[in-house]
């Protein structure tokens, strides 16, 4: 684990742009519900907490429908942000909620849509959100949509770093 002070919300479009022709293809929306223009800085292991939003921005965009969209949003809260990807596609049957956090867990509906997959994913998320001292809750409706999210501590930066950031953003 290698942690560091980064800003999710720049992690965030740059996994925007990584999905956005997969997206585009069925016509589906990738945005942000509010944008903080200084950023959004949490304390976290980059390169993990990168997988974590592309698994989870993957998901909302594979099991959503055409015209569909997915929406991440932050909460900073005192010593933690609230991190929550939303999206208004399939959504998961009550009696599936509790397993899909389990390795090779699919539900068996997705299945049926010929969505390829493992069933990984998500249990990928769960470990490195525990590595993190994190959880990571969901809520779903089927035919609305579903919503996943998890806690990260806020990270500091000193003044040096802040420098650092204002000069390369010129
Ligand atoms: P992999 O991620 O390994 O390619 P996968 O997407 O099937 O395969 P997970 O990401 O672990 O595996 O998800 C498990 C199951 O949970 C999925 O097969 C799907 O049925 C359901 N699921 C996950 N995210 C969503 C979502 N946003 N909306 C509806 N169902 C979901
Ligand atoms: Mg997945």
């Amino acid at each position: 684990m290698h942690y560091e002070v980064f800003d999710i919300q720049s992690l965030a479009l740059d996994i925007f742009e990584q999905l956005e022709n997969k997206a585009h293809k069925r016509s589906i929306q990738l945005m942000l519900e509010k944008n903080y223009p200084e950023g959004i800085y949490v304390n976290a292991d980059y390169s993990r907490i990168s997988q974590v939003l592309i698994n989870l921005v993957s998901n909302a965009i594979k099991y959503n429908q055409d015209g569909g969209w997915v929406k991440v949003r932050f909460d900073e809260k005192e010593k933690e942000v609230l991190i929550t990807v939303t999206d208004n596609g399939l959504g998961i049957p009550e009696e599936d909620i509790a397993r899909v956090f389990e390795r090779f867990y699919r539900v068996e509906k997705s299945r049926s849509k010929k969505q390829g997959g493992s069933g990984l994913g998500l249990a990928i998320v769960k470990h490195i959100l525990e590595g993190h001292n994190a959880s990571i809750s969901v809520d779903s409706e089927e035919n609305k949509g579903t919503s996943f999210s998890f806690n990260l501590e806020k990270g500091v930066l000193n003044n040096e770093e802040v420098n650092i950031q204002r000069t390369d953003s010129i």
